[in-house]
């Protein structure tokens, strides 16, 4: 006779970061590393979206990509996830949530930072996201928590402060985080990587800057950039 275990197996929580990523910074992954820290989860997946050609500055999907696997080299908590990639354009989080439910059980946990979370109610089927994961706020700023009014009313149906619910329930929640700030984003480095050439070529080269905008990068993909002659202006 042959012996049947019931195996059931637990579905796992799977903490997602998507963004453009153009280019991943140490501020998008401190933030979720620590965000992931506080609920209790090890590893974070960075998800690019796509990105409409005028809004890619010139990096193609291939080098946003490759930027986001040098990162998970230098980190064994980082993990691409480029399932959105593969989706029809543009990105919709909520269709590329679905997209991954259809694939897994999985319990995802959808990071975003304050700045995004404010601009929820942009999103298509905004509404129904939460109806596929979890929302996992990181900090983004020093100011007040102050998101527009229809957001705020969501968020008052929503929020929790019990951070263990993303590993008993299996969507449904929002969790602000208390990560610390990182006062970067991918925009101002774009800046100052363009600006870098035409000072130096304008014979006065703006050094703190440079190298401060360096220290937001990870060195294998500060190389990357500049291997590639990204972001020149
Ligand atoms: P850009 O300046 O091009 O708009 P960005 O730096 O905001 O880019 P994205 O790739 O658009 O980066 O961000 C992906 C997600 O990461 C968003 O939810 C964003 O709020 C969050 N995020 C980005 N930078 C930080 C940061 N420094 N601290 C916390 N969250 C961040």
């Amino acid at each position: 006779m042959i012996k049947t275990f019931s195996t059931q197996i637990k579905p796992s929580v799977k903490a997602i970061l998507g963004g453009t990523f153009n280019p991943p910074h140490k501020g998008h992954i401190g933030a979720a590393l620590k965000a992931a820290d506080e609920i209790g989860i090890n590893l974070v997946h960075l998800m690019p979206c796509k990105l409409a050609p005028h809004k890619s500055v010139g990096v193609s999907e291939t080098h946003r990509v490759k930027m986001i696997e040098l990162c998970a080299q230098n980190n064994d908590r980082l993990i691409p996830e480029l399932i959105e990639l593969t989706l029809p354009s543009p990105s919709y989080t909520v269709k590329t949530l679905r997209a991954l439910k259809e694939k897994s059980d999985d319990t995802i946990c959808f990071f975003i930072g304050a700045d995004s979370l404010y601009n929820l109610d942009k999103w298509y089927e905004w509404e129904n996201l939460l109806d596929y994961c979890h929302l996992v706020v990181m900090r983004r700023d020093d100011e007040q928590f102050s998101p527009p009014p229809a957001v705020q009313a969501w968020l008052d149906c929503h929020v929790t402060n019990d951070k263990n619910v993303i590993h008993v329930k299996p969507a449904g929640h929002v969790v602000l985080t208390n990560t610390p700030l990182y006062s970067v984003s991918s925009t101002e480095i774009r800046d100052v990587l363009a600006n870098a050439k035409s000072a130096v070529k304008a014979g006065t080269p703006n050094s703190s800057s440079v190298s401060s905008s360096n220290l937001w990068l990870e060195e294998s993909v500060l190389n990357y950039i500049n291997e590639h002659q990204l972001y020149k202006s």
